[in-house]
C-alpha cells in the first residue's frame, strides 16, 4: 500500500487530478460532460475501448438516477473501473502459476528497456526472501552489457545464474539452465530474454525455441511467460504487447516505471485490450519496487 503509494504520485497528480479537476466544475450531467468526460480518459491513457465502456455505464447510473452530485459520478467512475478490470479477468490467475513439483520456470520477454533484467532481479529476490532457491538464466546474449546487468543482481541477491558467451545461442544458455535447475533441485528458474525488436521476424522465433527447449525438459514450463512492459511508453507498450502476444503464449504482464508516468491509465488499457492480467507494477528502480497488482488498490490509490 505504501509502495503504491509513492510509486503512483504521478499518476495521481496527472490522471487522478484531472479527474478531480473535472469533476470540481461538475454541474449536471448532460452530453458535453460525457464528451468530457470520454476525452479526458483517453487522455489519461485508459484507450478508447474502455473510456467508453466507463461512460456507457455511467450513463447508465445516471438513468437510474444513482449518479446525482459530483461524489456519485465520481464513485461510479472509480468503482466502474475496478468492475471492468475485474470482469475482464475473471477467469484468469493473478497470481503466478507455479509448478506442482519440480522447478518452476518463469521467461521474460519484452523489448531493450522495457524494465526486464531489473524486474528479474527484483523478483528474485523476493522468491529468495520466501525461502526458495532461485537460479536465473541470461539468455539475452545479443544486447551488450545484459548478461554482466544480470550478474550485478544474481550477486546483489544471492542467487545463482547461468551465462553463456556474448552473442552465443541463447537457446544453448536455456538448455544449461534448466538442466541445472532440475539436477540441483531449485524451485525457480527466471530465464531473461533479448528483446531486439529490429529482428521481429528471428527474436519470435529464438523465443519460441526456448520455450520448445523448457517443454522437452519440463512438460508443462514454461508456467509463465511475462511480458514487461514500459507505462511510460503508453500507447507504444500497447502495440508492442500485441507483437509479443501473436507470437508468444504470454501469460501475464509486468508493467514498470509505473512511477514515472502521470497516466497510470495505461494499466486498464492493457487489461481491457490485451485480455492479460497485470501480475505485478513495477514503482522504481530499487529492490523492493516491485508490487503484486491489485486492481482496487491501484484504482483506489490514483484517487486519493
Ligand atoms: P531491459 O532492457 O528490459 O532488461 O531493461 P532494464 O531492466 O535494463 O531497465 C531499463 C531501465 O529502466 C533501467 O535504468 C532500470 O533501472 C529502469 N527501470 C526498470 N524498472 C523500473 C521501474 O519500475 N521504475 C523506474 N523508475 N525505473 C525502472
Amino acid at each position: 500500500e505504501e509502495k503504491y503509494d509513492r510509486g503512483l504520485a504521478k499518476s495521481r497528480t496527472g490522471f487522478g487530478a484531472r479527474l478531480n479537476r473535472f469533476l470540481a466544475n461538475f454541474r449536471h450531467v448532460d452530453e458535453d460532460f460525457f464528451d468530457d468526460l470520454e476525452d479526458m480518459l483517453i487522455e489519461s491513457d485508459v484507450g478508447y475501448d474502455m473510456a467508453m465502456k466507463l461512460s456507457d455505464s455511467l450513463r447508465e447510473e445516471v438513468k437510474l438516477e444513482n449518479a446525482k452530485s459530483k461524489q456519485d459520478v465520481s464513485n461510479v467512475i472509480i468503482e466502474k473501473m475496478v468492475d471492468i478490470y475485474e470482469a475482464a479477468g475473471k477467469d484468469e490467475h493473478p497470481d503466478l502459476q507455479m509448478a506442482k513439483e519440480g522447478p518452476t520456470v518463469i521467461m521474460f520477454v519484452g523489448v531493450n528497456g522495457a524494465g526486464k533484467t531489473t524486474t528479474i532481479g527484483k523478483m528474485a529476490a523476493r522468491f529468495k526472501r520466501q525461502g526458495k532457491r532461485v537460479l536465473l538464466a541470461a539468455a539475452d546474449t545479443f544486447r551488450a552489457g545484459a548478461t554482466d546487468q544480470l550478474e550485478v543482481w544474481a550477486q546483489r541477491d544471492g542467487v545463482d545464474i547461468v551465462t553463456g558467451p556474448e552473442n552465443g545461442d541463447p537457446a544453448a544458455v536455456v538448455f544449461d539452465a534448466v538442466q541445472k535447475a532440475k539436477k540441483d533441485d531449485y524451485d525457480v528458474l527466471f530465464v531473461d530474454t533479448a528483446g531486439r525488436l529490429q529482428n521481429k521476424v528471428n527474436l519470435m522465433n529464438e523465443l519460441a525455441k526456448m520455450k520448445r527447449i523448457l517443454t522437452r525438459e519440463i512438460p508443462d514450463a514454461p508456467h509463465e511467460v511475462l511480458l514487461v512492459l514500459d507505462a511510460t511508453t503508453g500507447q507504444n507498450a500497447l502495440n508492442q504487447a500485441k507483437l509479443f502476444k501473436q507470437s508468444t503464449d504470454v501469460t501475464g504482464i509486468v508493467l514498470t516505471k509505473l512511477d514515472g508516468t502521470a497516466r497510470g491509465g495505461i494499466v486498464l488499457a492493457i487489461r481491457n485490450e490485451l485480455h492479460l492480467p497485470v501480475k505485478y507494477v513495477g514503482l522504481g528502480e530499487k529492490v523492493d519496487d516491485l508490487e503484486k497488482f491489485n486492481a482496487s488498490d491501484f484504482v483506489y490509490g490514483l484517487f486519493k
